[in-house]
């Protein structure tokens, strides 16, 4: 799938943000090294290499961008490690599938909202910080990207929109939410963090034709919290 970027000249970058530095990280991606095993998928693997991760970061924090660290973005929270948002968005085209239309909880940066629509998927994403969304929102917009957002707690989802082909849940709950998991459709893949601090992991479940639900674990991770409201 072509990416439906509008690239600006100095999104390309030099320096530290130059291919090469990408390129390294889609070696490390790719590697295996990872407690949860390395990305196979060129598709997602490619998405990474195109988009400009330090755009989604404070310029103070551009150079460590294609490291494969979370880094924060303000408000205590975090832009995902790559390989988190790389594992997590090929969960989403097991068995085969293609999902067409994705919603993301915790659109943060925007960043993993981002590589979803560089697949060619249309996607909807949830922030309930308001800061953090009209940055985010100017990303999207000065990348050319149609993403649908709104300022809610997500963890009602989006019922208006339902039911999602996937579901990317980007912060981290005790238990998988409910709401979330009915407005998957026949045949969906929810992925989220589950689990106490220290001890959450990477569930993926996925909606059978017949509704029952299949829970798999990917791998250990650390997410922030899924807080409950809204902030300004
Ligand atoms: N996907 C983001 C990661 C952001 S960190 C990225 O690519 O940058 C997780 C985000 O989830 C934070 O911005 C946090 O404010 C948000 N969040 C936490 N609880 C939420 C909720 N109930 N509804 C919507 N967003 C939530």
């Amino acid at each position: 799938m072509t990416p439906r970027l509008r690239l600006q000249p100095e999104a390309v970058g030099m320096g530290m943000t130059s291919q090469r530095v990408r390129d390294r990280l889609i070696d490390r991606l790719r590697d295996g090294t990872h407690g949860g095993g390395g990305i196979t998928d060129e598709r997602v693997l490619n998405a990474i290499r195109t988009v400009p991760r330090h755009l989604f970061v404070d310029e103070a924090l551009a150079t460590r961008a294609y490291e494969d660290t979370a880094l924060p973005i303000g408000h205590g929270q975090t832009i995902s490690q790559p390989w988190v948002v790389a594992k997590m968005t090929e969960a989403l085209y097991a068995d085969g599938r293609q999902p067409a239309k994705v919603l993301e909880v915790g659109t943060g940066s925007g960043y993993q909202a981002t590589i979803l629509a560089a697949l060619g998927i249309e996607v909807f994403t949830v922030e309930r910080i308001g800061e953090l969304l009209r940055v985010a929102r100017k990303r999207f917009r000065s990348l050319g990207l149609n993403v649908r957002s709104k300022h809610d707690d997500g963890r009602i989802g989006w019922p208006e929109e339902a039911p999602f082909d996937g579901i990317v849940v980007t912060a981290a709950a005790p238990a998988l939410v409910d709401a979330l998991t009915a407005q998957l459709a026949p045949g969906g893949i929810l992925v989220a963090p589950v689990g106490a601090p220290g001890g959450q992991v990477l569930a993926c479940l996925r909606a059978r034709a017949d509704g029952s639900i299949e829970r798999t674990d990917l791998a250990p991770v650390s997410f922030v919290p899924l807080l409950s409201g809204v902030l300004g």
